[in-house]
């Protein structure tokens, strides 16, 4: 179910919409490759009626699965949009769809969303990423330390024939 604003309620009195809404109705699941949303989004809004429109305003919440960009470590997201407000017009050429009464919240949820994901999620500040230095050095010895020890044994072979 999309998050719907029903304007008819809305004449009579300021509406509140609390609840949840699945990541799949906010069509973020193929959004980044290393940010997943699993969790529904938490909302808390109220809507009010304006002489030219709806105010929807409230808090959002949504945690965020991603992988570190230079670890690929998982860790957790927290979105939080704490003052979250968004003007819906009804008039004019910017008006929003209004079906059987209601207008649907989901698509300025998803833009807002979208604009604070994080766009280079790190697990922490700091993170030194892979060490992919120091394992291809240990590579390299270990082969040719190998090589020596062979050559070392060939020759006291030698030394035995
Ligand atoms: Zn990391």
């Amino acid at each position: 179910m999309p998050l719907l604003c029903n304007l008819h309620l809305l004449e009579a009195k300021n509406l509140r919409l609390a609840g949840e809404l699945a990541a799949q109705e906010l069509g973020l699941e193929q959004v980044d490759e290393l940010v997943h949303a699993h969790q529904p989004l938490q909302y808390d809004l109220e809507a009010q009626q304006l002489a030219d429109g709806i105010l929807v305003q409230g808090h959002l919440q949504l945690t965020l699965e991603c992988e570190c960009v230079r670890c690929l470590k998982p860790f957790q997201y927290h979105l939080v949009l704490k003052r979250w407000a968004c003007h819906l017009p009804l008039q004019g050429e910017e008006k929003v769809l209004v079906v059987n009464d209601c207008v649907d919240l989901t698509p300025w949820l998803r833009e807002d969303i979208l604009l604070a994901y994080p766009q280079h999620p790190l697990c922490k500040p700091k993170c030194s990423g892979l060490l992919i230095k120091q394992t291809g050095k240990m590579k390299t010895p270990v082969g040719s330390e190998t090589k020596k020890v062979s050559s070392a044994w060939a020759a006291l072979n030698k030394l035995k024939l």
